[in-house]
């Protein structure tokens, strides 16, 4: 209206009677043209108003289902690949709660379910891993582990638990959402088991973001160095990628009396170990983050004897393939130069775990204001890249992605241990806060892309 009385206001009249007859005219078109909305106006989109309260109001009755499905996944923990029961539940809950198509057995134990909402508009997706890690329970709670030397260590269970809730909310909701919701439930997260395939670009494979493909795919991870109740984000790269490193030192053996006779293959791996530290201290560009741990170490069978094999695993970690390829280069060449020097051979294969987590600005700039509504302002953050790896990474080289975290924390209530230790848990809080963010997320997203 006030674009309409400035666009035509009569700058140069004459005569105040004919302007304020003029002024009222034009007030009065103004008003009728609010009123009455032209033809176009009604197929100008077909947003979803209103859909934050109806959220807030179906998570604030599922706060006790939540927490219950939570307990119930945490203390039934499967091992990566092997995630039978934890799909099962996803796949029987999808079916009750209508869901359009349900796919199981992706990618082994994966399952994917696409919510189609009551009007037509864009696709997007929300991924939720379900797999656990083998790592012994110490938490005394009524929710332990009842799995020996297995656990929910890394939260897969409450985002199995969040994506569900999702489903949920958004599918009591569907006639009036515009487009629709692919849901991925992600097995084998934290790797497949040796000469096993999985996660996530398996899942990709097994055509997991195809028919329909999604616009934007979102995940979270829950986080316990951010307290229940906040958002952590990242812009662009956020998290590294991981190569594991598996290299084999072969000597001479030999009596221990009589190094001379033999070549020590401990003495070399030990040179290799500190030389392959120095790659990143010396040899690449100080501002590119880069760890090369070596995390295993094997080889001898006695005191007096010198072993003519060493085996020693470990990874690396990189926010850039070009600098990827170059740590990798440099191992083989330092390898090959140590090994040389002591008239030893050495073999080493790097083998790509995932990619780096790189969050689309434009998905993470559009997801911002809607998860500070939620939230509030101050409760989303900026964090800090992390060196932690995460198969996300491959369904975002497919499509734009958002792998934000969720505060899981809580230092009042001393819920402090990080993730992949015997101590870890989440203040359960987090799920309903993890809901609700998630499925405004997704709305907001379906809005924004609306047909217009
Ligand atoms: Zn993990
Ligand atoms: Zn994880």
């Amino acid at each position: 209206m006030h674009i309409i009385y400035e666009m035509t206001f009569p700058h140069k009249s004459h005569s105040m009677k004919p302007l304020m007859k003029q002024i009222a005219r034009l007030y009065l078109t103004a008003l009728i043209f609010l009123m009455v909305p032209p033809a176009w106006a009604a197929e100008k989109s077909s947003e979803f108003a209103g859909y934050e309260a109806q959220v807030a109001q179906k998570v604030e009755a599922m706060r006790p289902q939540l927490i219950a499905q939570r307990r119930d996944i945490h203390m039934h923990p499967e091992l990566s690949n092997r995630e039978v029961r934890t799909s099962g539940i996803v796949a029987e809950r999808l079916r009750a709660l209508g869901f359009d198509e349900i796919r199981t057995n992706v990618a082994g134990h994966g399952v994917v379910g696409l919510l189609k909402g009551g009007k037509p508009g864009a696709v997007v997706a929300v991924r939720a891993d379900m797999d656990a890690l083998p790592i012994t329970e110490v938490n005394d709670v009524p929710y332990k582990s009842l799995t020996p030397g297995v656990k929910h260590a890394c939260g897969h269970d409450a985002h199995t638990t969040i994506g569900l809730g999702v489903a949920e909310v958004l599918s009591r909701m569907r006639e009036q959402i515009p487009g629709s919701v692919k849901f991925v439930f992600q097995p084998a997260e934290e790797g497949a088991p040796p000469g096993e395939e999985g996660g996530s670009a398996l899942m990709i494979k097994e055509g997991a973001l195809e028919n329909p493909r999604p616009q934007a795919i979102f995940g979270l991870h829950v986080s316990p160095e951010l307290e229940a109740g906040t958002i952590g984000y990242c812009l662009g790269p956020a998290q590294a990628s991981a190569d594991n490193m598996d290299i084999v030192l072969h000597g001479k053996m030999g009596h221990a009396a009589h190094p001379d006779r033999g070549i020590d293959t401990i003495v070399v791996a030990a040179q290799c170990v500190t030389a392959l530290q120095a790659i990143k201290s010396r040899r690449i560009d100080t501002f590119e983050p880069v760890i090369l741990t070596i995390g295993t170490i094997h080889g001898g069978t006695r005191r007096n004897i010198m072993t003519d094999e060493v085996k020693m695993e470990g990874t690396l970690r990189t926010f850039n393939a070009d600098v990827r390829k170059q740590v990798e280069a440099l191992a083989r060449e330092t390898l090959d130069g140590v090994t040389k020097a002591y008239g030893a051979t050495y073999e080493l294969k790097f083998t790509p775990i995932t990619t780096v987590v790189y969050n689309d600005p434009t998905v993470v700039k559009e997801a911002l204001p809607i998860m500070r509504r939620v939230v509030g302002d101050k409760k989303v953050v900026p964090v800090t890249q992390r060196m932690g790896a995460e198969d996300f990474s491959y369904y975002q080289e497919v499509v734009p992605g958002f792998l934000y975290r969720l505060g899981s924390g809580n230092k009042a209530k001393g819920i402090t241990a990080d993730i992949h230790t015997p101590n870890f848990d989440i203040d359960e809080e987090c799920l309903s806060v993890g809901v609700k963010v998630m499925a405004n997320t997704v709305l907001d997203f379906l809005n924004n892309h609306a047909s217009k």
